[in-house]
């Protein structure tokens, strides 16, 4: 009982700094968490949500460098009505990175939120993670957890932050988070990443937004919905506010970002999804970033299981294929490769982040021989130096 007496403490600590307009959105925001005493007890003791986000913050120590990652998802967002919505960022987003508008979220999983979001964050299909349904009555994420655990596992130290609009992926998908916010509009969804963005410039940040899909399911997904796109129109600006951040980091600290797009699932004429129709199926995906190529992803189609093994290898974080993943490092991204020579023994080492699938070759055949996912570090020894190799997505 002591962190709920402590709730209201906050509010009146927060309420003079605002103006009306924020008073009450800042009231909404904490009477939507104050069902989650301990997250807000922990706010409480230590800052709010939106202290000391005035101008960019350096992070030092960082795991990975200056590298940083954020995926940004738009919850029900149909491909076709993305294409007629007057989205400038998406677009510039689109334009000058990695882009595919035929990635599939889904392949046969019903298309709802919780199995989709899911096959996002963990890069299994629903016969693996078995997120079934929104209410998540079942859940195998011990077995195949989240990117949120797969980089905790890696880096103890990385930064990691959740802010979301639809509630479960926080209190049924993210674990381990640094920071992990659930709010109530999309509009404070970007007020919290925005700040989250320059005060702490997280390792790894998933920022989830939904009011596409309530407008989804309000008129109907398509493109003559003119309240679906201009909704898409809306988040396509609060994305333009998250990008003007990234910038202000990228100016000041010299920091490497990937920005990828992604979406759960579309949704029919009449207002639905669930279904395994084109309209809700396919989705858009863009990596964006100076590590992100400037290229249409079409060769291998993408998959939403492939999100996760990019972003480790953007990441530079190997993926053991005992993870057993569905997805694959998709050609959008850089990727490093190693090769070390072994002085004394003549070994040649082969390195790299991600899934990759390796074949050999003896040339006098022509013919290549598929050695499948192979765990990286992969030796070559003198006896085998005569052979071809290749690695590919
Ligand atoms: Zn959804």
């Amino acid at each position: 009982m002591n962190k709920f007496f402590l709730f209201p403490f906050f509010l009146i600590a927060t309420i003079p700094f605002a103006n009306n307009a924020q008073t009450q959105s800042i009231v909404d925001f904490l009477e939507f968490e104050s069902n989650q005493f301990a997250e807000i007890s922990s706010l409480i003791e230590s800052r709010s949500p939106l202290d000391d986000c005035d101008e960019a913050q350096e992070r030092s120590g960082s795991p990975f460098g200056k590298k940083r990652a954020i995926l940004i998802g738009i919850d029900g967002c149909r491909i076709d009505s993305l294409r007629a919505a007057d989205t400038p960022n998406l677009d510039h987003l689109a334009n000058n990175g990695a882009a595919s508008y035929f990635t599939q979220c889904s392949y046969g999983q019903p298309t709802y939120s919780g199995p989709n979001w899911a096959t996002i964050l963990t890069g299994v299909w629903a016969d693996k993670h078995f997120v079934l349904d929104n209410n998540f009555f079942f859940s195998n994420l011990d077995e195949y957890p989240t990117v949120f655990e797969r980089i905790r596992e890696a880096k103890p130290d990385a930064f990691l932050s959740s802010i979301v609009n639809w509630e479960p992926i926080n209190t049924r998908l993210v674990t381990r988070a640094n920071s992990e916010i659930s709010a109530v509009s999309d509009e404070w969804v970007t007020q919290l990443a925005v700040c989250s963005i320059l005060r702490d410039g997280p390792d790894f940040s998933f920022i989830q937004f939904d009011e596409l899909d309530a407008a989804g399911h309000r008129g109907g997904y398509h493109p003559e919905n003119q309240d679906y796109l201009s909704t898409l129109s809306r988040i396509d600006g609060y994305i333009g506010e998250i990008m003007e951040v990234i910038q202000q980091r990228i100016d000041k600290f010299d920091e490497n970002w990937l920005i990828i797009i992604s979406s759960d699932h579309g949704g029919t004429a009449s207002g639905n999804h669930g279904g395994l129709t084109a309209e809700e199926v396919f989705v858009p995906l863009f990596f964006y970033g100076q590590d992100a190529l400037n290229r249409p992803i079409s060769r291998p189609v993408p998959f939403n299981t492939d999100i996760v093994p990019t972003l480790l290898g953007f990441l530079e974080l190997e993926t053991d294929p005992a993870w057993n993943l569905d997805g694959r490092t998709l050609p959008g991204v850089k990727i490093e490769i190693g090769i070390e020579l072994s002085p004394t023994s003549s070994e040649i080492i082969l390195k790299w982040p991600g899934v990759m699938r390796l074949e050999s070759s003896v040339p006098s055949t022509g013919s290549w021989s598929d050695l499948g996912p192979v765990k990286s570090p992969f030796t070559i020894s003198p006896e085998n130096t005569s052979k071809h190799y290749r690695l590919s997505y």
